[in-house]
């Protein structure tokens, strides 16, 4: 499932994505799925190249981009937006202060 904001995202930023793409993260996550993908897509413009964003998923409660291409950059991105997942609740974006299995908040839990 594609929740309403995933789906606008996907038309705002329509050459990241091919056809088969899924984005399947809850609404929590939106402010940093946006970023990601706002940094993608301007390494796409420096550099000249077509990187594409096959998924974006919730894997272990972390967040988890598969791309097309991988160079040592996007590396350290993917590797820094999974990190910070851990820390906001996937269901309301709010920040989790310890996280066991999964990445939800008190509130949400
Ligand atoms: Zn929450």
């Amino acid at each position: 499932m594609v929740g309403h904001n995933y789906k606008n995202l996907i038309k705002s930023f329509k050459d990241l994505f091919v056809e088969d793409s899924l984005i399947d993260v809850s609404d929590g996550w939106y402010i940093m799925v946006l970023n990601v993908l706002n940094i993608i897509s301007s390494h796409n413009n420096i550099k000249n190249s077509e990187i594409k964003v096959l998924s974006i998923k919730s894997k272990f409660g972390r967040l988890r981009i598969y791309l097309s291409e991988y160079d040592d950059y996007l590396d350290g991105v993917l590797d820094a937006f999974e990190k910070q997942s851990f820390y906001i609740c996937e269901r309301c974006g709010n920040q989790v202060l310890s996280s066991g299995f999964g990445t939800l908040c008190l509130k949400c839990k």
